[in-house]
This record gives C-alpha cells, sequence and structure tokens, in this order.
C-alpha cells in the first residue's frame, strides 16, 4: 500500500527539521514536498537549510528542491511550522485547496471551528472538522497542537481532571532556549543569566489553551473548562526540555496515592490504537527525589521525546499538590505533537478509507 504523501511549510526552521526527523523512515507519512520562504524557495533542502539536529539530514532531501509557501505541491498533509506573522493566511490558502493542515503556529488555535488537540486528551473535539469544513466551504481543514509548554501542562493534568476535577493551577515554567527558534535568544542573553519574560505565553497558558483543550464539545462547539490557571513562563539556558512546577486544587481533594494511580491507569485512545508516535505510556512516573530534569529525562520512554515525565509529587501548603513536569518541547511540544495528530486524523478516518485501511494494516509492537 502506497504512504500517504506529506508536506511540511517552513521545513528549514527548528521546528521543520524535527518535522523532517520524525517523518524519515515513518510507516505512514513520506515527504513529497518542503516549503519555506521567498529566501530558500527554489534552492536545494541541503543548501537552504543549516541543519541542527543531532543526526545528519536525510540524504533522500538533499537535492529537494524547495517550493514558495503556496498550495500546488502534490501532498495530501502539509505539517506547519511556520511563524505566526505568516501562518494565518498561507494555512488557510492550503486548507481551501483541499489540504490538510496539521499545525504548529498559535494563528488557529482559539478559533472556535479548529480543533486544539491533544491525542490523549481530546480526541473527540475533531468533531469540529465538519463544522469548520461546512462553514468555511473548504475540503481541507486546519488542526492545531498547543504550546510547548501548555502540552505537557494539560498532558499531565489530564487524567486528574479526569477523576478529581481541577478547579485551580498555579505554573512556573523553566523553557529551553529551542522554544525561541533558531538562532533564538542571542548567547549573550541566555548564558549564566534568566529569563523572567516569553512574550505572549502566559497569556496563552491562563486564558487559552488549557481551557479549550480540556473543554466539552457540545455538538456544536467547545465549551471552555472553567478552572482558573495563574502561569510564570520563564527562558532558562537548557537546550531543551521545558520544565514545569506545578501547584493543583481539585474539586475533590484526592490522596497522594490516588493521584499517582491515576497517571498509572492512563491508557488514552492514542494509545489503545497504538499510533506509530504515541508513546507507551504516555505519562512517566518518576519518584526519585531528584527528577526529573531536562537534560536526563526529555527523550524518556517508548518514543523519544513524545512522553511527559512527572515527579516530586507531594502536598502544597497553598492548594492541594505540587509535583513537577517535564517534556521536549521541540518534539512532543511540536513537531511530534502535531504528527501524532495526523496520525489520530488517518486512524479514525480523517483522511478518507484508504488511508485508514493503511493505518489498519500497520502493526505496531
Ligand atoms: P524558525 O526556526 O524561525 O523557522 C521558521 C520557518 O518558517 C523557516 O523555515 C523559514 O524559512 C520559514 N519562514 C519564515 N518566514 C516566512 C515567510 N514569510 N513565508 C514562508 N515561510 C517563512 O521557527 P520555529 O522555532 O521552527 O517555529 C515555527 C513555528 O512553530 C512558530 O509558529 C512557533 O511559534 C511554533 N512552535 C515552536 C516551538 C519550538 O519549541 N521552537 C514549539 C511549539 C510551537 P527560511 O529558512 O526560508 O527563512
Amino acid at each position: 500500500m502506497q504512504k500517504i504523501q506529506v508536506g511540511v511549510l517552513g521545513a528549514t526552521g527548528a521546528v521543520g527539521q524535527r518535522f523532517v526527523q520524525l517523518l524519515q523512515g515513518h510507516p505512514w507519512f513520506e515527504i513529497t514536498a518542503l516549503f519555506a520562504s521567498e529566501r530558500s524557495a527554489g534552492k536545494r533542502y541541503v543548501d537552504a537549510c543549516r541543519w541542527n539536529l543531532r543526526g545528519d539530514m536525510p540524504t533522500a532531501l538533499h537535492t529537494q528542491v524547495i517550493h514558495e509557501c503556496a498550495p500546488g505541491p502534490e501532498c495530501q498533509i502539509v505539517f506547519s511550522a511556520l511563524p505566526s506573522e505568516t501562518a494565518g493566511e498561507i494555512e488557510k490558502a492550503f486548507a481551501a485547496a483541499g489540504y490538510v493542515v496539521c499545525s504548529n503556529a498559535r494563528n488557529h488555535r482559539y478559533d472556535p471551528d479548529v480543533p486544539l488537540l491533544i491525542p490523549e486528551v481530546n480526541p473527540e473535539h475533531l468533531a469540529l472538522i465538519d463544522i469548520q469544513k461546512r462553514a468555511r466551504g473548504w475540503n481541507g481543514y486546519i488542526t492545531t497542537n498547543p504550546n510547548c509548554s501548555t502540552t505537557h501542562l494539560v498532558s499531565a493534568l489530564h487524567p486528574l481532571h479526569l477523576r478529581f476535577g481541577v478547579t485551580k493551577i498555579f505554573v512556573v515554567t523553566m523553557q529551553a532556549i529551542s522554544g525561541a527558534g533558531y538562532p533564538g535568544v542571542s548567547s549573550m542573553d541566555i548564558l549564566d543569566n534568566v529569563i523572567p519574560y516569553i512574550s505572549g505565553e502566559e497569556e496563552k497558558m491562563e486564558l487559552k489553551e488549557p481551557q479549550k483543550l480540556l473543554g466539552t464539545f457540545d455538538g456544536s462547539g467547545v465549551r471552555y473548562a472553567d478552572f482558573v490557571v495563574s502561569a510564570h513562563c520563564n527562558r532558562v539556558p537548557t537546550r531543551n526540555g521545558h520544565l514545569e512546577a506545578i501547584s493543583v486544587e481539585f474539586a475533590e481533594k484526592p490522596t497522594q496515592e490516588q493521584i499517582v494511580q491515576a497517571w498509572r491507569d492512563y491508557q488514552p485512545l492514542a494509545q489503545q490504537l497504538r499510533l506509530p508516535s504515541a508513546p507507551q505510556p504516555a505519562i512517566l512516573y518518576d519518584a526519585r527525589p531528584d527528577r526529573p530534569q531536562p537534560r536526563l529525562d526529555r527523550m524518556a520512554g517508548s518514543v523519544a521525546g513524545m512522553a511527559t515525565v512527572v515527579g516530586r509529587l507531594r502536598p502544597d501548603p497553598l492548594l492541594h499538590y505540587k509535583f513537577m513536569a517535564l517534556g521536549h518541547n521541540t518534539i512532543r511540544g511540536a513537531a511530534g505533537g502535531s504528527l501524532l495528530n495526523a496520525e489520530l486524523l488517518v486512524a479514525l478516518g480523517y483522511l478518507g478509507q484508504e488511508a485508514a485501511l493503511l493505518a489498519k494494516s500497520t502493526k505496531f509492537a
């Protein structure tokens, strides 16, 4: 059976390169188109892209010629790693032209008819796709994944919210420099330092993303969850992996053991479907007193960089409990999150019957 053809928008950037890396040898997808700005369009990938990841740029892509970010090239899905200054209109143009757009950019995350998706958390929000296509008259559609720090916050809290109902969240993030793209924050600013400000980040975490992700689809739209979030977002001199100190209050206060059990029992749809990029388990609980740590734990789990690692669970004198969560920002927090979204779309038939059959015919351990 033929693989599904995919493209990468912003293929030369930090997240775009992650897409390229993660798509190598993927059982369902193959890259047939690479897109970037007009500065890179017309050049070979090897000439336009300063490869910045461990391991080499895939040889098969060296001579692929980069396209400008406009519909035309043959592929069914486009993964978007475009900056927010340009992503909005470009993604709409692709969806209108019939492509399935899986985006990392923030532009459409809060559109009422666009799913903001973590496959483990809210697969039922995919019902928005039909609403979106009808409302906009598109053949294609857009799905989005949340911001990198929200992803791991919500992933860690979802099993707890299901059982005990989250009412208040206080979170302090320690976000890696790769979260700012390449070249990102200057070395003179970040070495020997912590920058206690990341533009727009606290607003996304406090007011929008966790509430939409943990909201309820009511048949016509998503009703946002009504817990309160207070977020302090900081840039720290780690390279990859966002660490988050989280305090939480529940509607029904559980015991510490019940929280650990909720994490251990967590077996959501993405894991049940055994999607290729779904880590087994989705959440790793580490009981060691000094873990998780970015350098040691960001690649933990059965699919490197895709799990959320939690630890240091203890009572909190202000809210009920506090703990640490860690996750890779450019893998699960960006490209890997989008990739898993696309796998869920395929498995649930949102790319048609042939694609769903391909997914079924490929078995995973
Ligand atoms: P980046 O390293 O700056 O890469 C930007 C990419 O977009 C490059 O391929 C660039 O191509 C292309 N591009 C720039 N301007 C363009 C234009 N006018 N038209 C078409 N293409 C253009 O950025 P990044 O860190 O990968 O971030 C990409 C997106 O992912 C952003 O929306 C970001 O917020 C989001 N995101 C990032 C992270 C993270 O951890 N880094 C996490 C979650 C979400 P050229 O090389 O040709 O300039």
